[in-house]
């Protein structure tokens, strides 16, 4: 027997950590024969608690909070398992809501003592050597591949129990000719899906119950040949959808003319609160030209200002339809004192002029294998900063725009409840990158709410039940 471990995955082009179900278990499930699914978090409720499901706690604890149905017979399942594909990778970390990814130095204690054939796959396995008894297999799959896994490995969402966002793939690789110093999508040969073979996963998810998607793996959406025709089709064979999402785009392809007709399509085809994160990285110009970044601070606010012209009107579920995000990385080649104040300048600017932004993530750069960046000796003197740069552009430009973003008073809709702490509920509405709502009241989880925001945190707000 053949069991799949989901410790979940994050990349900056994937995600894969509940609520949302990444791609690899599904393709890897796909191409195997009834395979098993479990996550790490059956593993870990096996291992403390000997699979029995706890009673909640007065904080959610999210380390056992992710069960598949499989979760009271892991014992059984590892005693039958001849063969163990064990699926790591948070290569953006974050904090989580409700789920916490598996590390490897955490699994390998767990699963010691099994006798099966053991593989690691997922972001990780790329900058891992084989070890032990573990092996390192990519199942690196050609779309030709994928066209049937996809659709037989959308089962596995009958062995879990919760709801899932399902995280759509439509391409591999870069489309830029000049790659991004430190990026690792820019070392694979750009590859596209065919949408027609997209559209058939869709379509077999939804038959299997699941309205939530995120067209979130690729580098660029804007640099999917087929992206307006796909989401029409979408809508068109998928009426019930409730969450159609997309994720990164380069802003150099938005303010082309084909750009703004794309932009204008996923507003009426895509649901709202959708939000196109534009890899940004910097707006310093020695640092857009020493890391060969892909937009300068002017494409930048060019494509911002598109996004806010055909996507800031509010939607039905209380959420604008769709707007920026924007994401920075510290840490850069060429990066000064300079590029910070920068970077807070260009922000403010955004602010000043009234334009929103959905959200704003501050990363600090990791070198990955392979990547030019990779051998490159960087300064570290600006390291002293960052704390301060962040907690500026939290009070002085997040706080301020999401008061913009949802005044008091505002209702979103379809709010989920997610985990507690305390007597304080934490929900949000399912898609990409929503906003997280403290209520202050122990409310039953998993069950969706309308919700009245009253007041406003750095990077969440919080409201009432209506
Ligand atoms: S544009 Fe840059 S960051 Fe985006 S995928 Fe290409 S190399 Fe990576």
């Amino acid at each position: 027997m053949i069991t799949i471990l989901d410790c979940y995955t994050d990349e900056p082009s994937g995600l894969g950590v509940p609520p949302y179900l990444g791609t690899y278990p599904r393709y890897i499930a796909g191409s195997l024969d009834k395979p098993v699914y479990i996550t790490i978090d059956d593993l870990r409720l096996y291992q403390k608690y000997n699979s029995i499901e706890q009673k909640e706690a007065q904080n959610t604890n999210i380390r056992i909070y992710n069960l598949t149905k499989n979760y009271s017979n892991i014992k059984e399942i590892l005693k039958k398992t001849t063969t163990l594909i064990i699926i790591l990778g948070s290569h953006t970390p974050g904090k989580y809501l409700s789920a916490l990814p598996g590390t490897l130095k955490e699994i390998l204690p767990i699963i010691k003592n099994l006798k099966c054939e053991k593989i690691i796959t997922g972001p990780s396995s790329y900058d891992m050597k084989e070890f032990d008894d573990f092996k390192i297999n990519h199942f690196d799959f050609s779309y030709e591949e994928i066209k049937n896994y996809a659709i037989r490995g959308a089962r596995i969402i009958e062995q879990l129990s919760d709801l899932r966002v399902v995280e759509i793939e439509t391409s591999k690789g870069c489309p830029r000719p000049d790659h991004c110093i430190f990026c690792t999508e820019g070392l694979k040969e750009f590859k596209i899906r065919n949408p027609d073979d997209i559209l058939k996963e869709i379509q077999t998810f939804y038959n299997l119950g699941c309205r939530h998607f995120r067209i979130g793996k690729q580098s660029c959406f804007y640099s999917y040949p087929h992206a307006s025709k796909l989401l029409k089709k979408i809508r068109e064979t998928c009426p019930e959808t409730k969450v159609l999402h997309i994720d990164n785009a380069n802003p150099q392809k938005i303010i082309t003319p084909e750009g703004i007709q794309l932009t204008k399509d996923i507003v009426t085809y895509c649901t709202p609160g959708n939000i196109a994160a534009l890899g940004v990285e910097s707006f310093d110009e020695k640092v857009v030209k020493a890391n060969c970044l892909n937009s300068t601070p002017e494409t930048t606010l060019k494509a911002i200002e598109i996004l806010n012209k055909y996507g800031s009107e509010r939607g039905d579920n209380g959420m604008p339809k769709f707007l920026p995000g924007i994401n920075l990385i510290l840490g850069l080649k060429a990066e000064t004192k300079e590029t910070l104040e920068i970077n807070y300048d260009y922000l403010k600017q955004i602010l000043d002029k009234k334009l929103l932004i959905r959200r704003i993530n501050i990363r600090q750069l990791v070198k990955y294998p392979g990547t030019e960046i990779e051998n490159e000796k960087l300064p570290k003197k600006n390291k002293k900063y960052y704390y301060n740069f962040r907690e500026k552009i939290r009070k002085e430009i997040d706080y301020p725009m999401l008061k913009i973003l949802t005044p008091e008073g505002t209702i979103l809709k379809d709010v989920r409840t997610e985990v507690h702490e305390g007597n304080v509920t934490f929900a949000r509405q399912l898609g990409t990158y929503p906003l997280i709502i403290g209520i202050k009241e122990r409310l039953s989880l998993n069950k969706f709410y309308n919700v009245k925001i009253t007041g406003h945190m750095l990077r969440s707000i919080t409201g009432e039940i209506i």
